[in-house]
């Protein structure tokens, strides 16, 4: 249990990727904060769960990303209630398809707000105790859209290119400080987040569910398979290890060939 003694903060954690990030840090000793939206009485049972993974206290808080002062209330009780935060992981984010001309304002913004702007946030929150600990480790989940576009996705490719300057500005500023600052860019992984955007790509589109799966989504992806979320949480974790003291200010795809092309 090579985290036992840190606490690390993750936001989007009720959900796929962010909740495999929390599952792989607690069962190595973190004191874990999760974030998201969801049903409760889940949340509460996946908070106990992580709890039974190492013994320790895991926190459950529902800020709402598109909110700094929720964000910034969310880091100092962290701190209060579990100490650190010593790992940040900026992973909450949502999609839109939908061709330019036709895409909502209020969409851009959320996606902008949620994707881009809360990793600003919580990192401006976070870099300061890591800071006088001497040691942090931040992770935002970028997304193979932080190198490529596809038609369509305007609002998350403009906030996934723009969350890794985000990380490599960051990662500069805190390079002596014992902190280091990455992104993960995952390929298709197969969670909710993907699930959900097949209608509106079938409509986009004009395909059937299939043809979105195989045509569209592993069309992209060399390999011809979904990343599991577990393959992502374990890049994650070699992150926050003394190993990858030296990794900061990277990109690194998790993406079965994707961006290789
Ligand atoms: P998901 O829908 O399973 O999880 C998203 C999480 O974000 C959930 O916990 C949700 O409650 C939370 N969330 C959404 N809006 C929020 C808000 N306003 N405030 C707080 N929490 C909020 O999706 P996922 O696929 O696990 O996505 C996680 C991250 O991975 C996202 O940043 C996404 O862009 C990125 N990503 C996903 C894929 C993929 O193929 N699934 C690929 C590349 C990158």
């Amino acid at each position: 249990m090579f985290l036992k003694g840190k606490t690390a903060l993750i936001t989007g954690s009720t959900s796929g990727i962010g909740l495999a990030y929390a599952r792989a840090l607690a069962r190595e000793g973190a004191r874990v904060m999760i974030n998201g939206f969801g049903d409760a009485d889940s949340i509460e049972a996946e908070r106990m769960a992580l709890e039974a993974l190492n013994g320790d206290k895991a926190l459950y808080d529902d800020a709402d990303m598109a909110k700094p002062d929720a964000i910034a209330a969310m880091i100092e009780r962290c701190h209060a209630e579990l100490g650190g935060p010593d790992i940040a992981i900026m992973n909450a984010g949502i999609q839109h398809v939908c061709p330019i001309e036709d895409f909502p304002p209020d969409k851009w913004d959320a996606i902008l707000a949620i994707n881009l702007s809360s990793a600003f946030h919580v990192m401006r929150g976070a870099v300061p105790h890591m800071k006088k600990a001497g040691w942090g480790r931040i992770i935002a989940t970028a997304s193979a859209h932080s190198l490529t576009a596809s038609p369509n996705k305007s609002a998350y490719v403009a906030a996934k290119h723009g969350i890794v300057g985000l990380v490599k500005t960051v990662a500069l500023e805190t390079a002596t400080d014992g902190i280091t600052v990455n992104a993960i860019s995952p390929g298709y992984v197969w969670t909710p987040l993907v699930e959900n955007q097949i209608p509106d790509t079938m409509k986009a589109r004009k395909l059937t569910r299939d043809q979105v799966v195989n045509d569209v989504l592993l069309y992209a992806q060399p390999t011809k398979e979904f990343v599991t979320v577990e393959q992502v949480a374990a890049l994650a974790l070699f992150l926050c290890g003394e190993d990858a003291r030296s990794i900061t200010g990277a990109n690194l795809s998790v993406d079965g060939g994707w961006t290789a092309q």
